[in-house]
């Protein structure tokens, strides 16, 4: 096989409003409408369809589970920032108890240690 040439550099119009997008444009810079669909499985790029041309999955189908997918990545990343910051929260709310317990402690500790060698 022949190497492929370089792809054409010409306009795409869009078939929905039928304005013409640079041919590397992915959504119509007027009406926003897909102009390129990527396979979500191999990433195949094709103007048309709803079936990917290389492995033959069906876009509707795939982008679907796919936006699930990121729609609870990005609960879970949400989630975690939350648990994180909510911790350190707690943490700087229970810092002058924490500090004020070691103190009591170590003046306890002091006080028993004084009373043992004061005996
Ligand atoms: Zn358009
Ligand atoms: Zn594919």
């Amino acid at each position: 096989m022949s190497a492929a040439p370089a792809p054409p550099v010409s306009a795409v119009r869009c078939p929905v409003c039928q304005q013409d997008n640079a041919a590397t444009a992915q959504f119509c810079i007027h009406c926003h409408a897909i102009l390129i669909r990527r396979c979500p499985k191999c990433w195949h790029e094709q103007r048309a369809g709803n079936v990917c041309e290389q492995c033959g999955a069906n876009f509707a189908l795939c982008w679907e589970t796919a936006l699930e997918r990121s729609l609870r990545e990005e609960d879970r990343v949400q989630w975690a920032k939350f648990g994180a910051a909510a911790g350190a929260f707690v943490q700087i709310l229970l810092l002058p108890f924490t500090s004020l317990g070691g103190l009591l402690r170590a003046l306890v500790a002091r006080l028993v240690a004084g009373r043992l060698s004061g005996r």
